[in-house]
């Protein structure tokens, strides 16, 4: 068989031979800007040619530093089209851990929007490694730095002639992009995607295994394009002919709504807080060309699935990665074996994460014995995946490290079952497991059982030391605008639906949940400012 090289280059070029009208709709702070697959595929050999022109090296890293737009989707191509490693800067990490992913994967240069300069310019003197500085301008007033590696997007770009990309990389081995993930401690990893990797994870996000993405689709990432790539959708959308419709820098509920609504968009994919922000604005929109929406990066709360099904009869299609997997390792559909099952029983399959594409395998072992246990739903253990599209190792580190076990599957740090027919069920993460009195609590478990109370808005659950259980489980409550409950209604409610030793010790009620830089309940920052609370005991 041939061996032709799987590259972002051949997305990129299927995309402007098939689908050169195809829309890209950025909403801006000013409006709407309306561009087409051929319109981004210009820009993207411009910026190619601006890359060779700077001299950056052939295989040097270039980061972005942006929100979700249509140039954006132009660097995606042209960076690693033209040989070199995007990575994709987090807007929302702390200065430390952006200071640090800036320089451990020694840019040296980054395209970064300019109503972004306040948050980024701080920092320049520290980013040692930055020889140039292409500021992309929205729109925004923010002041540019007074910077000699300061360059106009606009001038720069403008003034290339179009580089044909076709044949630029010929080993699909070779690194596309960089992403970082932050873990609880310790410094962001970078996580080195291939062009290979990003093909074959793309072409997955077309099968009915994951979203079906096709030519008619017009797709909404509002998944940050810093968060794991915007969850591979770019690329897909290019490869399959989905028009892309960016939301730029307002991700309000309103706002999405809105642009959800007037540009007919038919797969949306974010967070739970994004969904959750939306249930109660849901019933006022016309949302009739939604056909798929994706929600992955923590558990989706059975209640919020519920929610959008019975107001506009679609529910919620829980997705489950990491970063270290492109992110896709599982996507929840209903198989056919519950096809025609009832809806309690569809609601408690669509709690699940799902079943693993091809491409994805996964085991799930005991933590001591290391010993792979059954698919009984029933048995949980640590959850290992291997495949084509997941990391070997961190970017930059001499061993693979512990969290890959000796023959070469990624140690995810959850804890799950996998039913008989393949349906993944995370308990929880290692690290957040309740170990009460030698039995495991699973606080995604009590989360879901909080949010499905009315008047809760938000839940987290955290493990608090406890002299005779060694831990027990501290429940922190966002009520609804405008609601009250009180403590003892809420344990109460809970009585009902777990056995007496599951149910929280305490209940403090918080206004907000804290969220990390990709929009997750920051559990940490909670352990942290419950540190000294004592649970009452007796
Ligand atoms: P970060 O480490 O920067 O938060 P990741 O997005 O890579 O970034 O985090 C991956 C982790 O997120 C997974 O190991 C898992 O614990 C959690 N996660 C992702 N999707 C889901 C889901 N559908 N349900 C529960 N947890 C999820």
């Amino acid at each position: 068989m041939q061996d032709v090289p799987l590259t972002t280059n051949w997305i990129f070029e299927r995309g402007m031979r098939f689908f050169p009208t195809r829309a890209v709709v950025t909403r801006t702070a000013t409006g709407l800007e309306r561009a087409t697959f051929a319109d981004v595929g210009a820009q993207t050999r411009r910026i190619a040619a601006a890359l060779d022109a700077l001299g950056v090296s052939p295989d040097g890293r270039v980061a972005t530093f942006a929100w979700n737009t249509a140039r954006h989707l132009a660097l995606y191509f042209a960076i690693p089209g033209s040989g070199r490693v995007m990575h994709t800067g987090n807007i929302r990490y702390f200065p430390e851990q952006l200071v640090y992913t800036f320089n451990h994967a020694e840019d040296e240069a980054v395209f970064v929007d300019r109503s972004l300069l306040p948050l980024f310019a701080k920092y320049l003197p520290q980013l040692r490694t930055l020889k140039h500085i292409v500021v992309m301008d929205d729109g925004a007033p923010a002041e540019i730095p007074d910077d000699p590696r300061v360059l106009d997007y606009t001038e720069l770009v403008g003034a290339q002639q179009e580089l044909d990309l076709t044949d630029r990389v010929d080993d699909e081995h070779r690194a596309a992009a960089i992403c970082y993930t932050s873990g609880t401690t310790g410094n962001p990893k970078g996580v080195l995607y291939s062009h290979r990797s990003t093909w074959l994870h793309s072409n997955a996000s077309l099968t009915s295994s994951a979203f079906s993405m096709n030519d008619r689709d017009r797709v909404l990432p509002v998944v940050p394009m810093f968060h794991a790539n915007a969850w591979g959708l770019p690329y897909a959308a290019f490869l399959g002919g989905a028009a892309l419709i960016m939301p730029g820098p307002d991700l309000s509920p309103a706002a999405l709504l809105a642009l959800m609504e007037s540009e007919q968009v038919t797969v949306a994919a974010g967070v739970p807080t994004i969904w959750m922000g939306m249930v109660p604005m849901l019933a006022a929109h016309d949302l009739s060309h939604l056909r798929v929406v994706v929600c992955g990066g923590s558990a989706v709360p059975r209640s919020l699935s519920e929610a959008w099904r019975t107001t506009i009869g679609l529910p919620i299609t829980q997705a489950w990665g990491m970063t270290e997997m492109s992110p896709l390792g599982t996507v929840c559909y209903l198989r056919d074996e519950v096809a025609d099952a009832d809806d309690e029983t569809q609601a408690s399959i669509r709690a699940t994460q799902g079943i693993a594409p091809p491409g994805v395998d996964l085991r799930i072992v005991d933590p001591q014995t290391r010993e792979e246990l059954p698919w009984d739903d029933e048995h949980t253990g640590e959850l290992e995946a291997r495949g084509p599209w997941l990391a070997r190792q961190y970017y930059r580190t001499d061993a693979p490290g512990e969290q890959f076990s000796p023959d070469g599957w990624l140690r995810t740090g959850d804890v799950a079952a996998i039913s008989p027919l393949g349906y993944l069920r995370l308990v929880d993460r290692t690290k957040d497991l309740v170990k009460s009195g030698g039995e495991w609590i699973s606080s995604v478990e009590l989360e879901n059982e909080l949010m499905a109370h009315p008047l809760v808005a938000e839940a987290a659950v955290i493990a608090l030391p406890h002299p005779k259980w060694g831990e027990r489980p501290l429940a922190c409550v966002v009520v609804r605008d405008g609601e009250q409950v009180s403590k003892e209604e809420l344990l109460e409610f809970l009585r009902g639906r777990l056995s007496s030793w599951q149910v929280p010790d305490d209940v403090v009620f918080i206004d907000e949940v804290p969220k990390t830089s990709v929009g997750k309940f920051s559990k940490k920052t909670l352990r942290d400012r419950f540190a000294d609370y004592t649970l009452p005991t007796g």
